[in-house]
C-alpha cells in the first residue's frame, strides 16, 4: 500500500491518496476534486472510495463534488456522520458565520472495521477526543491520524464533540501501539512523522 500526499493550500487539511495496485481511496478530500481526479488519472488509479478521518469542514470540503464526479462512496465513523449535514457541528459556522454542508455518508464505520484495498486491508481505529467519531486509518506500514495527533502536538478538543478525557485515552492507545512498532504517521495538518516520535513529544502534555 502506498500513500501519496497531495499539496494543499489555505485552511484545507492534508489530503492523501492511498492505493494498492490500481485501486485507490482518497482520504480527507479538502482540495479541488479536479486536482484529486488529475492525480488519480496521472497514476492510472481508480477511486473506489473516499475516507474521512472526521467530520470537520476543512477535511470534507470537496467530498461532495468528488463523490458526485466519480460515484465513489463516502466513509465516516458513525458518530461523525451528523457533522456532515450540520454547519454548527462541522465548525464552518463557528469560523465563518456561514453554512456549509454535504450529504450524509454512504458507509458508517466503527472501531475495528476492515476496509479491503486490493489484496490488503485498512483497519479503522476509533480515536475520539478531537471529535466523537475521529478515526485513524491503519494501513499496515502507516497510520493516517487526522487531527488526533500531529508530528508535534494534538488536535483541539474545544469544538463540537471535543472531549479532553477521550483524547487523552486515544493518545494513550496510540502511545501503547508505538511501543511495539515503528511506523509512519500521516497527519491532518503539517508534516508526517513516526508514531514513536509523535507520541514521545506528547508525554510532556499528559
Ligand atoms: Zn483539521
Ligand atoms: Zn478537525
Amino acid at each position: 500500500m502506498e500513500i501519496i500526499s497531495l499539496p494543499t493550500i489555505g485552511f484545507a487539511s492534508n489530503c492523501f491518496i492511498v492505493h494498492n495496485g490500481k485501486d485507490a481511496f482518497a482520504v480527507d478530500p479538502s482540495i479541488s476534486e479536479k486536482k484529486i481526479i488529475k492525480a488519480l488519472e496521472e497514476r492510472g488509479l481508480t477511486l473506489i472510495g473516499i475516507l474521512l478521518t472526521h467530520g470537520h469542514f476543512d477535511h470534507i470540503w470537496r467530498a461532495q463534488e468528488l463523490r458526485d464526479e466519480t460515484g465513489a462512496k463516502l466513509y465516516v465513523h458513525e458518530f461523525d456522520d451528523e457533522m456532515l449535514t450540520d454547519s454548527s457541528k462541522n465548525a464552518y459556522r463557528t469560523f465563518t458565520g456561514n453554512d456549509f454542508t454535504i450529504e450524509k455518508a454512504d458507509v458508517l464505520l466503527r472501531d475495528g472495521d476492515i476496509i479491503a484495498l486490493g489484496d490488503e486491508q485498512i483497519k479503522v481505529i476509533h480515536t475520539p477526543g478531537h471529535t466523537r467519531g475521529s478515526v485513524c486509518y491503519d494501513t499496515g506500514d502507516s497510520l493516517i491520524t487526522g487531527d488526533t495527533i500531529f508530528a508535534e502536538g494534538f488536535g483541539r478538543y474545544d469544538l463540537y464533540g471535543g472531549d479532553l478525557n477521550a483524547l487523552k485515552s486515544s493518545i494513550g492507545k496510540l502511545t501503547e501501539m508505538a511501543k511495539n512498532e515503528s511506523r509512519w504517521i500521516f497527519c491532518g495538518h503539517g508534516d508526517s512523522s513516526t508514531l514513536r516520535r509523535a507520541t514521545e513529544n506528547l508525554k510532556y502534555y499528559f
